[in-house]
Parts: structure tokens; sequence; C-alpha cells
């Protein structure tokens, strides 16, 4: 079966959110029948549409032969793994994994929409995302990038490399 390149989301403001994203994504990197393509730098971002303190963002590419659905439950495993509560919609959460794109398709049924409905609205999607495919096109909406001007009023900021090792050691 031929892997399809997909994009996924990840976010966190609880706890030591920087060692979740570590760790999500080393979660991420074990999933069958995928393999681990690129990782964009980590963001800090105000809460949007969500309450608590700043958010961790960041999007990893992944290629897998997993069906989306497989791999959206896959995801919810991982999320559940970190303690993941759902007390009240939007709020905070250890970890958030959300399928922003499968390969060029589009997904709509009870449990999952792709591409992901909200990605054009989010700087915290889009910059990560137009970080590692800088050219990737949104089917249905056209290329991501373009969606970025208009979210500038979001405050977000990429972290540097010396945060992101000192707190990981
Ligand atoms: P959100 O990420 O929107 O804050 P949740 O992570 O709690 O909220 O997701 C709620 C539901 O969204 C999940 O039960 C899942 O079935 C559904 N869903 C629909 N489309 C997607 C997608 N592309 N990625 C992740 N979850 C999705
Ligand atoms: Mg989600």
């Amino acid at each position: 079966m031929q892997a399809n390149l997909a994009y996924i989301g990840i976010g966190s403001n609880l706890g030591d959110t920087i060692a979740t994203i570590h760790s999500a994504i080393a979660a991420l990197e074990k999933l069958p029948q995928t393999r681990l393509i690129t990782t964009s730098s980590f963001f800090q971002s105000a809460p949007y549409e969500a309450s608590g303190n700043d958010f961790m963002n960041a999007v990893v590419a992944i290629e897998t032969t997993l069906t989306p659905a497989a791999l959206l439950e896959h995801c919810q495993s991982v999320e559940l793994t970190f303690g993941r509560e759902r007390p009240f919609p939007n709020a905070p959460r250890t970890l958030d994994l959300d399928l922003l794109l499968y390969g060029h398709e589009t997904i709509n049924n009870a449990s999952l929409i792709v591409p992901h409905p909200r990605m054009t609205e989010r700087a915290f999607v889009l910059l990560p995302l137009c970080e590692i495919a800088p050219e990737i096109m949104i089917p249905g909406k056209g290329l991501a990038i373009h969606y970025l001007p208009q979210l500038s009023q979001q405050r977000i900021d990429k972290l540097q490399v010396e945060t992101l090792s000192t707190n990981t050691r």
C-alpha cells in the first residue's frame, strides 16, 4: 500500500509542555506503519478559543499506511497516555493531537474532518506547518501560506533552540 504524507498538529498547555511535546513526537514515531519525516520548531502561543496558560505547539509530517481513521485512533490513544481529560469544550489540555492533512484527501464524517476545519484560522497550526512545508496546499482551500497574513494579530513566538535544549536536559 502506498504511504500517505500526513501532518499532525500538537498542542499542550498543562504541565511541562516542552517535555510533553517531545514525548508525543517520540510516541508518533513509534506508531505502526508510520515513519516520522519532519518536525517543526516549537512555538509558544496565546490560548485561542481556549483557556489557561500559553500553549506550546508543533507540527510533524509523517508517512503512514494507516488509514485516516486508524491514525486518529492512535492519536487519541497517545493523548490518553498523557492523561488528557475533556472536562469541558476547549479546556486546558496536557496534549492535543489533531490530524491536519492526510495526503490530498478530504474526509468528512462524524469522528473525523480532514483537512482540519479550523486550521486556516490558527496561527499556531499554520506557522509550524508552513515552516516544514512552505508550499503545502490545503485541499479545497489552496496554499496554506496565503492564510498567514490575516492571522498576524495572534500572539505566537518561535522558541529558540537554546531554550529547548536547556528544558529537555
Ligand atoms: P479540539 O482539538 O477541537 O480542541 P478535541 O481534541 O477534543 O478538540 O477533538 C474533539 C473531536 O474532534 C474528536 O473526538 C475527534 O473525533 C474530532 N475530530 C474531527 N476531525 C478531527 C481531526 N482532523 N483531528 C482530530 N480530531 C478530529
Ligand atoms: Mg484535538
